[in-house]
């Protein structure tokens, strides 16, 4: 079957806090954008439980019921948003080409989406140690006790011990999560002070639910298919020691990783992957792209500041398609 071709004046790729708020912005500038979802619709929010820095929200707000309604305020002025898989894109010429399977795993391309403006916001995923016992389902125990998501996971590891991995914000709030279901949760840090806000430091010491072994890394976890994980090894980063420690869960949260590979070799982006927005703005080096949130943040990596510079990416879509008018194409959508 033909793909179907849709061209659009502004494309948003990723459907997090960044990707949604350009939507509303576009949408209510008149330029009725196309938003694809990613492989994660509603972005890393989707997978949180409780947020309770995001202003507006005096008592806190469910991650999920936030994303449903920046979702309703995009489609509300006008935006449109589809699901598909997008694994090729060109953007040696306006309007820019975007390439749509149905699925990762489609072979044909049932979707071509044109362009006049492209903005990016397709986040970031969790990063994983790269240990042996770590990798999916068959090859090692991912998904199978081996998790980076607490709230995704957590409900199956009631009154077992677990371990989780990392420092930050998040291996705090997935810590404390875990207390909810795990008979102990042990926090493994590979130095001797955590960089987590001192908020989130002051619950976890709080915690009579929560070990900590300081200065300790993992270096395998062991299992079988039928039991899940039984143990891991780890060791001491200063004596260098190594020991087996039996859990029954491993939760790793070390950070996340830009979802931008699709780019690379045609955005400017930085040793990791974040890609480089020009000064003020959110353009990238290519004119006409615009790139947003967690893709292009590995700083403040907040969900009101993916907001804020989804804002900023559809004010400079909007602006450079009024300054190359007579360049744009309309807003369209045919089979081929
Ligand atoms: P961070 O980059 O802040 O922390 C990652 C942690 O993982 C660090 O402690 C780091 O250790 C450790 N780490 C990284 N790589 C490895 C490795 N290979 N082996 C062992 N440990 C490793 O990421 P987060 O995801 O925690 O936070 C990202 C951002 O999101 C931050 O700005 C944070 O404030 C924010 N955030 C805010 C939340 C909130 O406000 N409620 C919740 C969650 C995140 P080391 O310290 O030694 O480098």
């Amino acid at each position: 079957m033909s793909p179907v071709t849709i061209h659009k004046k502004v494309v948003i790729l990723g459907s997090g806090p960044a990707g949604l708020t350009a939507a509303i912005y576009a949408a209510r500038a008149d330029l009725e954008p196309l938003v694809i979802d990613g492989p994660q619709p509603g972005g890393q929010l989707t997978i949180t439980t409780d947020v309770e820095n995001y202003p507006g929200f005096s008592a806190g707000i469910m991650g999920p019921i936030l994303m449903d309604e920046f979702r309703e305020q995009a489609i509300r002025f006008g935006t449109e948003i589809i699901n598909t898989w997008i694994d090729k894109v060109d953007l040696s010429q306006r309007p820019f080409t975007l390439y749509g399977k149905e699925s990762q795993d489609s072979a044909d391309f049932s979707t071509i989406i044109k362009a006049d403006t492209l903005i990016i916001s397709t986040g970031a995923s969790a990063k994983w140690l790269g240990i042996p016992g770590e990798a999916p389902i068959p090859e090692g125990l991912g998904g199978n006790g081996v998790s980076a998501c607490a709230t995704c996971d957590g409900f199956f590891f009631r009154d077992k011990p677990i371990v989780v991995v990392g420092g930050g914000d998040t291996a705090m709030e997935e810590a404390l999560f875990l207390t909810k279901f795990a008979s102990k949760v042990t926090l493994i840090h590979r130095r001797h002070e955590f960089r987590a806000s001192k908020i989130m430091q002051d619950r976890v010491f709080a915690s009579d639910k929560i070990d900590i072994l300081w200065n300790t890394e993992v270096k395998e976890i062991h299992g079988t298919p039928e039991t899940g994980v039984e143990s891991i090894t780890i060791s001491n980063s200063e004596s260098g020691e190594t020991s087996n420690f039996p859990t029954q869960g491993v939760f790793i949260a070390i950070g996340h990783q830009p979802n931008t590979e699709l780019f690379k070799g045609m955005l400017d982006m930085d040793d990791v992957g974040y890609l480089i927005t020009e000064g003020k703005t959110m353009a990238t080096n290519v004119p006409g792209v615009f790139a947003c949130g967690d893709a292009q943040d590995s700083y403040y990596r907040q969900a009101i500041t993916a907001a804020g510079t989804g804002c900023m990416a559809a004010i400079d879509a909007e602006r450079f398609l009024a300054e190359n008018e007579h360049q744009a194409g309309s807003n369209a959508a045919s089979a081929e």
